[in-house]
Protein backbone atom coordinates (compact mmCIF):
# COMPACT_ATOMS: atom_id res chain seq x y z
CA UNK A 1 0.00 0.00 0.00
CA UNK A 2 0.95 3.51 -0.90
CA UNK A 3 2.41 5.71 2.02
CA UNK A 4 -0.43 7.32 3.38
CA UNK A 5 1.76 10.48 4.22
CA UNK A 6 3.56 11.84 7.70
CA UNK A 7 2.13 15.21 8.77
CA UNK A 8 3.54 17.57 11.45
CA UNK A 9 1.49 19.73 13.49
CA UNK A 10 2.57 22.56 15.06
CA UNK A 11 0.21 24.77 17.75
CA UNK A 12 0.85 26.30 20.82
CA UNK A 13 -2.52 25.66 21.88
CA UNK A 14 -2.68 21.61 22.70
CA UNK A 15 -6.58 21.60 22.33
CA UNK A 16 -5.92 22.70 18.45
CA UNK A 17 -3.31 20.20 17.88
CA UNK A 18 -4.54 17.34 19.41
CA UNK A 19 -7.93 18.11 17.40
CA UNK A 20 -6.18 17.96 14.36
CA UNK A 21 -4.02 14.95 15.19
CA UNK A 22 -7.10 13.15 15.71
CA UNK A 23 -8.97 14.08 12.72
CA UNK A 24 -6.14 13.60 10.51
CA UNK A 25 -5.10 10.33 11.79
CA UNK A 26 -8.82 9.37 11.32
CA UNK A 27 -7.77 10.05 7.14
CA UNK A 28 -4.88 7.18 7.72
CA UNK A 29 -2.30 10.01 8.03
CA UNK A 30 0.66 9.54 10.36
CA UNK A 31 0.47 12.58 12.32
CA UNK A 32 3.07 14.20 15.07
CA UNK A 33 1.68 16.89 17.07
CA UNK A 34 3.79 19.37 19.23
CA UNK A 35 3.12 22.78 20.83
CA UNK A 36 6.25 24.41 20.16
CA UNK A 37 8.89 25.20 17.67
CA UNK A 38 11.57 24.03 19.62
CA UNK A 39 9.57 20.66 20.04
CA UNK A 40 9.02 20.99 16.49
CA UNK A 41 12.40 21.35 15.46
CA UNK A 42 13.48 18.07 17.13
CA UNK A 43 10.99 16.21 15.28
CA UNK A 44 11.87 17.42 12.15
CA UNK A 45 15.83 16.54 13.17
CA UNK A 46 14.48 12.77 13.56
CA UNK A 47 12.18 12.39 10.61
CA UNK A 48 10.89 13.47 7.49
CA UNK A 49 7.74 15.07 7.10
CA UNK A 50 5.39 15.61 3.59
CA UNK A 51 3.16 18.71 5.15
CA UNK A 52 3.59 20.62 8.12
CA UNK A 53 0.55 22.46 9.98
CA UNK A 54 1.88 25.45 11.57
CA UNK A 55 0.26 28.10 13.68
CA UNK A 56 2.02 31.35 13.15
CA UNK A 57 1.28 32.96 16.46
CA UNK A 58 3.39 30.39 18.61
CA UNK A 59 4.87 31.06 21.71
CA UNK A 60 7.94 33.50 21.57
CA UNK A 61 8.61 32.43 17.87
CA UNK A 62 7.15 33.66 14.65
CA UNK A 63 5.74 30.72 12.68
CA UNK A 64 6.90 32.77 10.00
CA UNK A 65 10.64 31.71 10.86
CA UNK A 66 9.61 28.23 11.91
CA UNK A 67 8.08 27.97 8.56
CA UNK A 68 11.83 28.91 6.97
CA UNK A 69 13.44 26.74 9.27
CA UNK A 70 11.51 23.73 8.02
CA UNK A 71 12.10 24.99 4.00
CA UNK A 72 15.76 25.06 4.88
CA UNK A 73 15.79 21.41 6.33
CA UNK A 74 13.23 19.68 4.50
CA UNK A 75 12.57 21.69 0.98
CA UNK A 76 10.70 19.13 0.24
CA UNK A 77 7.79 19.36 2.90
CA UNK A 78 4.75 21.58 1.93
CA UNK A 79 3.58 24.09 4.78
CA UNK A 80 0.05 25.31 5.87
CA UNK A 81 -0.25 27.86 8.10
CA UNK A 82 -3.03 28.25 10.57
CA UNK A 83 -4.12 31.21 11.61
CA UNK A 84 -6.77 33.50 13.42
CA UNK A 85 -9.05 36.47 11.18
CA UNK A 86 -6.54 38.77 13.08
CA UNK A 87 -2.99 37.42 11.55
CA UNK A 88 -4.41 36.93 7.42
CA UNK A 89 -1.86 40.20 6.75
CA UNK A 90 0.72 37.12 8.35
CA UNK A 91 -0.45 34.38 6.79
CA UNK A 92 -0.28 36.35 3.48
CA UNK A 93 3.33 36.99 4.69
CA UNK A 94 4.06 33.40 5.11
CA UNK A 95 2.48 32.34 1.96
CA UNK A 96 5.24 34.93 0.26
CA UNK A 97 7.51 32.90 2.53
CA UNK A 98 6.70 29.79 0.03
CA UNK A 99 3.66 28.44 2.52
CA UNK A 100 1.81 26.40 0.32
CA UNK A 101 -1.68 27.37 1.59
CA UNK A 102 -3.21 28.57 4.79
CA UNK A 103 -6.22 27.52 6.85
CA UNK A 104 -8.13 30.02 9.08
CA UNK A 105 -8.99 28.89 12.89
CA UNK A 106 -10.97 27.61 14.16
CA UNK A 107 -10.65 25.02 10.54
CA UNK A 108 -13.98 24.21 9.04
CA UNK A 109 -13.42 20.50 9.06
CA UNK A 110 -13.42 19.25 5.65
CA UNK A 111 -11.94 22.37 4.23
CA UNK A 112 -8.81 21.04 6.54
CA UNK A 113 -9.23 17.41 5.32
CA UNK A 114 -9.32 19.14 1.42
CA UNK A 115 -6.05 21.30 2.47
CA UNK A 116 -4.18 18.50 3.88
CA UNK A 117 -5.29 16.04 0.59
CA UNK A 118 -4.19 18.59 -1.89
CA UNK A 119 -0.62 20.02 0.36
CA UNK A 120 0.11 15.60 -0.29
CA UNK A 121 -1.05 15.65 -4.00
CA UNK A 122 1.17 19.03 -4.19
CA UNK A 123 4.22 16.36 -2.36
CA UNK A 124 3.41 12.93 -4.58
CA UNK A 125 3.31 15.64 -7.71
CA UNK A 126 6.72 16.98 -6.71
CA UNK A 127 8.31 13.83 -6.21
CA UNK A 128 6.95 12.45 -9.10
CA UNK A 129 8.08 15.37 -11.30
CA UNK A 130 11.81 15.17 -9.41
CA UNK A 131 11.95 11.70 -10.43
CA UNK A 132 10.72 12.13 -14.29
CA UNK A 133 13.02 15.33 -14.40
CA UNK A 134 15.99 12.68 -13.10
CA UNK A 135 15.16 9.93 -15.09
CA UNK A 136 15.16 12.61 -18.10
CA UNK A 137 18.73 13.90 -16.88
CA UNK A 138 19.90 10.33 -17.08
CA UNK A 139 18.56 9.65 -20.45
CA UNK A 140 20.05 12.89 -21.59
CA UNK A 141 23.10 11.71 -20.03
CA UNK A 142 22.76 8.22 -21.51
CA UNK A 143 22.06 9.54 -25.02
CA UNK A 144 25.47 12.54 -24.50
CA UNK A 145 27.83 9.11 -23.75
CA UNK A 146 26.34 7.62 -26.55
CA UNK A 147 26.22 10.39 -29.26
CA UNK A 148 30.12 10.46 -27.61
CA UNK A 149 30.69 7.06 -28.38
CA UNK A 150 28.93 7.35 -31.53
CA UNK A 151 31.13 9.97 -32.64
CA UNK A 152 34.59 8.23 -31.54
CA UNK A 153 33.65 5.30 -33.33
CA UNK A 154 32.80 7.45 -36.47
CA UNK A 155 36.26 9.27 -35.65
CA UNK A 156 37.61 6.15 -36.00
CA UNK A 157 36.21 4.60 -38.57
CA UNK A 158 37.04 8.08 -41.14
CA UNK A 159 40.49 6.97 -39.74
CA UNK A 160 40.70 3.38 -40.49
CA UNK A 161 38.86 4.42 -44.07
CA UNK A 162 41.37 6.80 -44.77
CA UNK A 163 44.09 4.84 -43.30
CA UNK A 164 42.82 2.27 -45.89
CA UNK A 165 42.17 4.58 -48.87
CA UNK A 166 46.00 5.65 -48.38
CA UNK A 167 47.07 1.68 -48.59
CA UNK A 168 44.53 1.61 -51.19
CA UNK A 169 46.70 4.46 -52.96
CA UNK A 170 49.70 2.75 -52.39
CA UNK A 171 48.65 -0.50 -53.57
CA UNK A 172 47.31 1.12 -56.58
CA UNK A 173 50.47 3.01 -57.36
CA UNK A 174 52.54 -0.51 -56.67
CA UNK A 175 50.41 -2.12 -58.93
CA UNK A 176 50.91 0.40 -61.75
CA UNK A 177 54.80 0.29 -61.46
CA UNK A 178 54.68 -3.59 -61.33
CA UNK A 179 52.13 -3.00 -64.65
CA UNK A 180 54.66 -0.78 -66.51
CA UNK A 181 57.85 -2.97 -65.28
CA UNK A 182 55.94 -5.76 -66.79
CA UNK A 183 54.98 -4.12 -70.27
CA UNK A 184 58.44 -2.42 -70.08
CA UNK A 185 59.52 -6.41 -69.81
CA UNK A 186 57.71 -7.67 -72.52
CA UNK A 187 58.55 -4.81 -75.05
CA UNK A 188 62.21 -5.49 -73.66
CA UNK A 189 62.01 -9.02 -74.30
CA UNK A 190 60.42 -8.66 -77.70
CA UNK A 191 63.43 -6.40 -78.53
CA UNK A 192 65.59 -8.25 -77.63
CA UNK A 193 64.42 -11.38 -79.61
CA UNK A 194 63.82 -9.66 -82.74
CA UNK A 195 67.01 -8.31 -83.44
CA UNK A 196 69.18 -11.26 -83.89
CA UNK A 197 66.17 -12.97 -85.50
CA UNK A 198 66.13 -10.67 -87.58
CA UNK A 199 69.90 -10.69 -88.07
CA UNK A 200 69.75 -14.30 -88.21
CA UNK A 201 66.76 -14.54 -90.79
CA UNK A 202 68.95 -11.90 -93.24
CA UNK A 203 72.36 -13.67 -92.88
CA UNK A 204 70.90 -17.46 -94.03
CA UNK A 205 68.97 -15.82 -96.93
CA UNK A 206 72.72 -14.33 -97.89
CA UNK A 207 73.91 -17.98 -97.26
CA UNK A 208 71.41 -19.33 -99.71
CA UNK A 209 72.21 -17.11 -102.60
CA UNK A 210 74.31 -18.02 -104.92
CA UNK A 211 77.88 -17.17 -105.50
CA UNK A 212 78.56 -15.15 -102.18
CA UNK A 213 82.15 -14.47 -101.52
CA UNK A 214 83.58 -16.68 -98.82
CA UNK A 215 85.05 -13.61 -96.82
CA UNK A 216 81.05 -12.80 -96.79
CA UNK A 217 79.75 -16.21 -96.10
CA UNK A 218 82.17 -16.38 -93.10
CA UNK A 219 80.84 -13.12 -91.70
CA UNK A 220 77.54 -14.37 -91.72
CA UNK A 221 78.50 -17.32 -90.30
CA UNK A 222 79.75 -15.73 -87.07
CA UNK A 223 77.00 -13.19 -87.34
CA UNK A 224 74.44 -16.22 -87.07
CA UNK A 225 76.93 -17.50 -83.96
CA UNK A 226 77.10 -14.53 -82.15
CA UNK A 227 73.29 -13.87 -82.18
CA UNK A 228 72.45 -17.44 -81.43
CA UNK A 229 74.31 -17.21 -78.41
CA UNK A 230 73.07 -13.83 -77.91
CA UNK A 231 69.62 -15.72 -77.74
CA UNK A 232 70.38 -18.76 -76.11
CA UNK A 233 71.92 -16.07 -73.03
CA UNK A 234 68.46 -14.64 -73.51
CA UNK A 235 66.46 -18.08 -72.33
CA UNK A 236 69.05 -18.48 -70.45
CA UNK A 237 68.67 -14.76 -68.22
CA UNK A 238 65.05 -15.73 -68.16
CA UNK A 239 65.12 -19.29 -67.11
CA UNK A 240 67.42 -18.11 -64.17
CA UNK A 241 64.68 -15.58 -62.95
CA UNK A 242 61.82 -18.03 -63.26
CA UNK A 243 64.37 -20.41 -60.83
CA UNK A 244 65.49 -17.00 -58.99
CA UNK A 245 61.70 -16.11 -58.14
CA UNK A 246 60.09 -19.06 -57.44
CA UNK A 247 63.20 -20.64 -55.01
CA UNK A 248 63.88 -23.60 -56.96
CA UNK A 249 67.71 -22.01 -58.03
CA UNK A 250 70.39 -24.54 -57.34
CA UNK A 251 73.98 -24.09 -57.13
CA UNK A 252 76.89 -26.99 -57.85
CA UNK A 253 80.01 -26.46 -55.99
CA UNK A 254 82.99 -27.71 -56.54
CA UNK A 255 86.65 -27.07 -55.55
CA UNK A 256 88.05 -24.56 -58.07
CA UNK A 257 90.52 -21.81 -58.53
CA UNK A 258 88.76 -18.29 -58.84
CA UNK A 259 92.26 -16.97 -60.10
CA UNK A 260 91.93 -19.40 -63.42
CA UNK A 261 87.95 -18.70 -63.36
CA UNK A 262 88.47 -14.37 -63.93
CA UNK A 263 91.47 -14.87 -66.06
CA UNK A 264 89.32 -16.81 -68.26
CA UNK A 265 86.75 -14.12 -68.20
CA UNK A 266 88.99 -11.40 -68.20
CA UNK A 267 90.27 -12.74 -71.90
CA UNK A 268 86.79 -13.26 -73.03
CA UNK A 269 85.78 -9.96 -72.23
CA UNK A 270 89.10 -8.33 -73.77
CA UNK A 271 87.79 -9.63 -77.43
CA UNK A 272 84.79 -7.40 -76.92
CA UNK A 273 86.15 -4.71 -75.46
CA UNK A 274 86.39 -1.21 -77.47
CA UNK A 275 88.29 0.75 -76.03
CA UNK A 276 88.88 -0.15 -72.29
CA UNK A 277 92.10 -1.57 -71.20
CA UNK A 278 91.36 -4.75 -69.15
CA UNK A 279 93.51 -5.80 -66.15
CA UNK A 280 93.56 -8.43 -63.66
CA UNK A 281 95.46 -7.99 -60.17
CA UNK A 282 95.27 -11.29 -58.67
CA UNK A 283 97.27 -13.69 -56.40
CA UNK A 284 99.14 -16.93 -58.20
CA UNK A 285 95.78 -19.39 -57.38
CA UNK A 286 92.69 -18.78 -54.73
CA UNK A 287 91.46 -21.87 -54.45
CA UNK A 288 87.49 -21.99 -53.37
CA UNK A 289 84.34 -24.44 -53.21
CA UNK A 290 81.86 -22.99 -55.55
CA UNK A 291 79.77 -23.57 -58.52
CA UNK A 292 82.38 -22.01 -61.29
CA UNK A 293 80.13 -21.96 -63.94
CA UNK A 294 77.69 -19.69 -62.03
CA UNK A 295 80.98 -17.57 -60.71
CA UNK A 296 81.99 -17.48 -64.15
CA UNK A 297 78.68 -15.32 -65.22
CA UNK A 298 78.88 -13.24 -62.27
CA UNK A 299 82.16 -12.11 -63.36
CA UNK A 300 81.32 -12.08 -67.11
CA UNK A 301 77.93 -10.03 -66.16
CA UNK A 302 79.97 -7.52 -64.36
CA UNK A 303 82.73 -7.29 -67.16
CA UNK A 304 80.05 -7.06 -69.74
CA UNK A 305 78.46 -3.90 -68.11
CA UNK A 306 81.19 -2.52 -67.73
CA UNK A 307 82.20 -2.20 -71.61
CA UNK A 308 78.96 -1.68 -72.07
CA UNK A 309 78.08 1.39 -69.95
CA UNK A 310 82.10 2.29 -69.28
CA UNK A 311 82.73 3.39 -72.87
CA UNK A 312 86.87 4.19 -72.25
CA UNK A 313 89.34 3.68 -69.59
CA UNK A 314 90.62 0.94 -67.55
CA UNK A 315 88.10 -1.73 -66.40
CA UNK A 316 89.93 -3.22 -63.35
CA UNK A 317 89.27 -6.88 -61.88
CA UNK A 318 90.91 -7.43 -58.56
CA UNK A 319 90.89 -10.60 -56.38
CA UNK A 320 92.07 -10.98 -52.59
CA UNK A 321 91.41 -13.28 -49.99
CA UNK A 322 90.95 -12.92 -46.29
CA UNK A 323 89.92 -14.45 -43.20
CA UNK A 324 87.90 -17.46 -44.93
CA UNK A 325 86.71 -15.45 -47.82
CA UNK A 326 87.34 -14.26 -51.27
CA UNK A 327 86.89 -10.91 -52.83
CA UNK A 328 86.88 -9.95 -56.36
CA UNK A 329 86.06 -6.53 -57.43
CA UNK A 330 85.40 -5.16 -61.30
CA UNK A 331 85.83 -1.63 -61.78
CA UNK A 332 85.50 0.96 -63.88
CA UNK A 333 86.15 4.59 -64.86
CA UNK A 334 82.84 5.13 -66.30
CA UNK A 335 80.06 7.21 -65.14
CA UNK A 336 78.85 5.67 -62.00
CA UNK A 337 75.33 4.83 -60.61
CA UNK A 338 73.88 7.64 -58.69
CA UNK A 339 73.59 6.92 -54.75
CA UNK A 340 69.90 6.33 -54.54
CA UNK A 341 69.82 3.52 -57.27
CA UNK A 342 72.95 1.66 -55.85
CA UNK A 343 70.24 -1.17 -54.82
CA UNK A 344 67.48 -0.73 -57.34
CA UNK A 345 69.86 -1.74 -59.96
CA UNK A 346 69.75 -5.58 -58.33
CA UNK A 347 66.35 -5.73 -58.87
CA UNK A 348 64.83 -7.52 -61.83
CA UNK A 349 64.00 -5.35 -65.03
CA UNK A 350 65.60 -2.24 -63.29
CA UNK A 351 67.96 -0.27 -66.04
CA UNK A 352 68.76 3.09 -65.56
CA UNK A 353 67.27 5.42 -67.71
CA UNK A 354 70.51 6.67 -69.72
CA UNK A 355 69.82 8.61 -73.04
CA UNK A 356 71.04 6.11 -75.89
CA UNK A 357 71.97 3.30 -73.11
CA UNK A 358 73.03 0.10 -74.76
CA UNK A 359 70.38 -2.65 -74.96
CA UNK A 360 69.68 -4.89 -71.97
CA UNK A 361 67.27 -6.81 -70.10
CA UNK A 362 67.69 -5.30 -67.11
CA UNK A 363 68.01 -9.52 -65.36
CA UNK A 364 72.17 -9.82 -65.32
CA UNK A 365 72.56 -7.73 -62.11
CA UNK A 366 69.67 -9.30 -60.69
CA UNK A 367 70.71 -12.92 -61.76
CA UNK A 368 74.18 -12.04 -60.39
CA UNK A 369 72.99 -11.39 -56.83
CA UNK A 370 70.97 -14.41 -56.77
CA UNK A 371 74.10 -16.63 -57.45
CA UNK A 372 76.46 -15.09 -55.00
CA UNK A 373 73.86 -15.06 -52.60
CA UNK A 374 73.23 -18.92 -53.17
CA UNK A 375 77.14 -18.74 -52.39
CA UNK A 376 76.25 -17.52 -49.04
CA UNK A 377 78.21 -14.41 -50.18
CA UNK A 378 77.22 -10.98 -50.61
CA UNK A 379 77.48 -8.13 -53.90
CA UNK A 380 77.19 -4.64 -53.92
CA UNK A 381 78.35 -1.45 -55.78
CA UNK A 382 80.33 1.43 -54.35
CA UNK A 383 79.96 3.99 -56.95
CA UNK A 384 80.47 8.27 -57.52
CA UNK A 385 78.59 9.09 -60.06
CA UNK A 386 80.73 10.47 -63.08
CA UNK A 387 83.89 8.63 -61.43
CA UNK A 388 83.35 5.23 -62.33
CA UNK A 389 81.14 2.03 -60.43
CA UNK A 390 83.29 -1.02 -58.46
CA UNK A 391 81.17 -3.69 -58.22
CA UNK A 392 82.55 -6.21 -55.20
CA UNK A 393 81.83 -9.57 -54.57
CA UNK A 394 82.70 -11.50 -51.32
CA UNK A 395 82.19 -15.48 -51.33
CA UNK A 396 83.19 -17.32 -48.64
CA UNK A 397 86.05 -19.65 -49.10
CA UNK A 398 84.73 -23.32 -48.39
CA UNK A 399 81.54 -21.91 -49.85
CA UNK A 400 77.85 -21.76 -47.12
CA UNK A 401 77.43 -24.58 -49.76
CA UNK A 402 73.90 -26.07 -49.77
CA UNK A 403 72.60 -29.32 -50.94
CA UNK A 404 73.09 -29.45 -54.45
CA UNK A 405 70.92 -31.55 -56.37
CA UNK A 406 71.53 -32.02 -60.45
CA UNK A 407 71.46 -28.34 -61.96
CA UNK A 408 68.57 -28.02 -63.73
CA UNK A 409 68.81 -26.96 -67.26
CA UNK A 410 67.10 -24.55 -69.39
CA UNK A 411 63.63 -25.27 -69.81
CA UNK A 412 63.38 -27.85 -66.81
P1 LIG B 1 71.30 -4.75 -68.24
O1 LIG B 1 72.75 -4.48 -68.36
O2 LIG B 1 70.82 -5.86 -69.11
O3 LIG B 1 70.48 -3.52 -68.35
P2 LIG B 1 71.88 -5.36 -65.44
O4 LIG B 1 71.01 -5.91 -64.38
O5 LIG B 1 73.17 -6.05 -65.69
O6 LIG B 1 70.99 -5.27 -66.75
O7 LIG B 1 72.18 -3.86 -65.03
C1 LIG B 1 71.14 -3.02 -64.59
C2 LIG B 1 71.44 -1.56 -64.89
O8 LIG B 1 72.50 -1.12 -64.04
C3 LIG B 1 71.96 -1.30 -66.28
O9 LIG B 1 70.87 -1.13 -67.21
C4 LIG B 1 72.75 -0.02 -66.11
O10 LIG B 1 71.86 1.09 -66.17
C5 LIG B 1 73.29 -0.12 -64.68
N1 LIG B 1 74.71 -0.57 -64.67
C6 LIG B 1 75.14 -1.83 -64.50
N2 LIG B 1 76.49 -1.87 -64.50
C7 LIG B 1 76.92 -0.61 -64.66
C8 LIG B 1 78.21 0.04 -64.74
N3 LIG B 1 79.34 -0.67 -64.66
N4 LIG B 1 78.23 1.38 -64.91
C9 LIG B 1 77.10 2.10 -64.97
N5 LIG B 1 75.84 1.57 -64.90
C10 LIG B 1 75.76 0.24 -64.76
Amino acid sequence: MADPGRLLVVDDEQSVSITIKAILEQEGYEVFAVQSAVEALDLLAQRSFDVALVDLRLDRVDGVDLLEAIHTRQPDCVAIVLTGYASLESAVRAIRKGAYDYLTKPCDLDELKLTVARALERVTLVRALRERVADLEAANAKIRSLADDLQRRVDQATADLSRKVDELAMANARLEEAHRQRDEFISMVVHELRQPLTTVGGYAQLLARPNVPPEAQEQARAAIVTETRRLARLVQDLADVSRLTSGRFRIQPTCCDLVEIAREQVELARVSAGQQVLSLVAPERLPIVCDPDRIAQVLSNLLANAVKYAPGGEIRVTLSASEGHALVSVSDQGPGIPEDRVEAIFQPYVRLAARGAPPGSGLGLFIARGIVEAHGGRIQVESVAGAGSTFVVVLPREAAVRPAPVEETVGA
